[in-house]
């Protein structure tokens, strides 16, 4: 199986957030950024079924600035064989537009199995891996939090589901997107790290595809989300009721 695993590169997700003075939004100049959290995991489960030689080859796929290549590399460092960057001028492609750039590559490279994140931290979509789906006319399993690969080539998909955990059967090709349970990805080698050097990146401008990636969204206005104001302590649970019931009016 081939399998093609799509990352973002997001503010790490350890930075505090910064709105940009005129608001337009949020500051990512001389700002950490990484590769987005659901999409280490996207990549681990793959080099884990590449591991297990259920996976025979596994592309790593960016659509962003050329700063993206980072995020590449640091997806062969953990294991991925082959990058390519989807250049654009900028890392905030709308994820219909990024669902119809993986199509063009799925077309292109026909991977068997196809993993992203469930959303960006950054837009907290949730949208690609549906839209893509969609797009493609492929099974799609969303929010897995476990893999297994049968003999005949499908796929048994635990999902995090509202009420707890569901498990389907998909067939491939598959669009399958992670959850934070899936795996614990590993760290980078040092060694594997200078390997990823070597490693292929195909580079890829977004004119060759013919893809209209006109934004569809408009921003109006970014802000800080309100300050929540400091908790108070009670004497008594009769003066937590009386409060409840009286300043909050939530009894
Ligand atoms: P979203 O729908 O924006 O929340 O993103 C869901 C997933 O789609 C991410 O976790 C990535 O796996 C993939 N994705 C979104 N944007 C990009 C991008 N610019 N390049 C590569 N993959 C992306």
């Amino acid at each position: 199986m081939k399998a093609l695993v799509c990352v973002k590169r997001v503010i790490d997700y350890n930075v505090k957030i910064r709105v940009k003075t005129d608001k337009s939004g949020v500051e990512t100049e001389n700002v950490k950024m990484s590769m987005n959290p659901f999409d280490e995991i996207a990549v681990e489960e793959a080099v884990r079924m590449k591991e297990k030689s259920q996976v025979s080859e596994i592309i790593v796929l960016s659509v962003g600035s050329d700063k993206s290549q980072e995020t590449i590399r640091s997806g062969l460092a953990m294991g991925g064989d082959r990058g390519i960057l989807i250049k654009t001028e900028n890392d905030q492609v709308e994820p219909l537009n990024v669902a119809k750039i993986i199509k063009y590559i799925c077309d292109k490279e026909k991977p068997d199995l196809i993993i992203l994140g469930k959303q960006a931290i950054d837009d907290d979509c949730n949208q690609t891996g549906q839209m893509l789906a969609t797009l493609l006319g492929i099974p799609q399993a969303t929010f897995a939090s476990e893999l297994k690969k049968n003999e005949d080539n499908t796929i048994d998909v635990t999902r995090e589901v509202d009420g707890g955990l569901e498990t389907i059967r998909v067939g491939i090709p598959c669009v399958i997107t992670t959850d934070l349970r899936l795996n614990e990805p590993r760290y980078a080698s040092l060694p594997n790290i200078m390997k990823a050097k070597q490693k292929k990146i195909e580079l890829i401008e977004i004119d060759e595809l013919g893809i209209d990636i006109k934004r569809r969204l408009e921003i109006l206005e970014v802000n800080e989300p309100p300050e929540r104001k400091p908790g108070i302590k009670v004497e008594n649970v009769e003066s937590l009721v009386d409060k409840l019931k009286n300043e909050a009016k939530v009894l």
